[in-house]
């Protein structure tokens, strides 16, 4: 079964569980990363259950859609400083003015038409984002992401462009093995020249510390089931 399916309705208590579990997985591997951050992903879930996260202490957060984001997070912010609101879906770019404004950080860059659009905006705006590069490491059709074999080509071009590029991110396949995937990511972010690696999510994370990850994505661990 998956660890998913038996979350408390304690909010606070499993972001508690998850704090202490990546830190016992930092423990156990050989070579963690310097830093293992947690975005505690808060997509289909309304301020209420938001709360007690931010009353906890909790102040990195990850939505997947503008809209979402844009519905919840200026009236939270207002209520408690220092949050960072990470991007860590699909981004269009008719959507990059609001996306820069809101968030800062976006973990979806995966298109030369993005980078030219956020360059702009972030000028346009005076704001600087750090960015990741998505990969779609398991080269499946319906994924966003570069591909592995042009990453290094990528993740130049949008350097070149002025981008703070800081890291690779992934969402392996479904029904694959993701060691295999954030082995893969590790590999790229090196050849990148790059050292942040946003990769694991609720059901994968102690994978994705054992092989380096900076940032965690993790909502249902911490949230319980989303509605669909
Ligand atoms: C929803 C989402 C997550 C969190 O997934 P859980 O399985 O709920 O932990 C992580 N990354 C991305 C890109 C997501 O869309």
């Amino acid at each position: 079964m998956s660890p998913a399916q038996n979350i408390s309705p304690d909010v606070a208590a499993n972001l508690a569980a998850i704090i202490a579990a990546i830190e016992a997985a930092r423990k156990k591997a050989v070579a963690p990363a310097p830093e293992t951050r947690l975005v505690a992903v808060t997509k289909g879930h309304d301020a209420s259950r938001i709360m007690p996260a931010l009353e906890a202490g909790h102040r990195l957060f990850g939505e997947n859609r503008v809209q979402e984001a844009k519905v919840k997070w200026p009236a939270l912010r207002e209520k408690f400083a220092g949050v960072q609101l990470h991007l860590i879906g699909p981004l269009q770019t008719n959507k990059v003015r609001e996306a820069v404004e809101l968030f800062d950080a976006i973990h979806s860059l995966d298109r030369l038409k993005l980078a030219h659009a956020l360059k702009d905006e972030m000028e346009r705006a005076g704001r600087k984002l750090d960015l990741f590069v998505q990969v779609n490491t398991g080269e499946e059709p319906q994924k966003a992401g570069v591909a592995p074999g042009d990453a290094v080509a990528f993740v130049k071009e949008a350097g070149a462009l002025g981008l703070n590029v800081i890291g690779l991110m992934c969402i392996p396949p479904l029904n694959e093995e993701p060691a295999l995937h954030f082995a893969l990511l590790k590999k790229l972010a090196g050849e990148c020249g790059l050292t942040q690696l946003s990769m694991g999510m609720s059901d994968d994370f102690e994978t994705a510390i054992k092989f380096g990850a900076t940032h965690v994505r993790i909502g249902t661990a911490i949230f319980g089931p989303r509605a669909r």
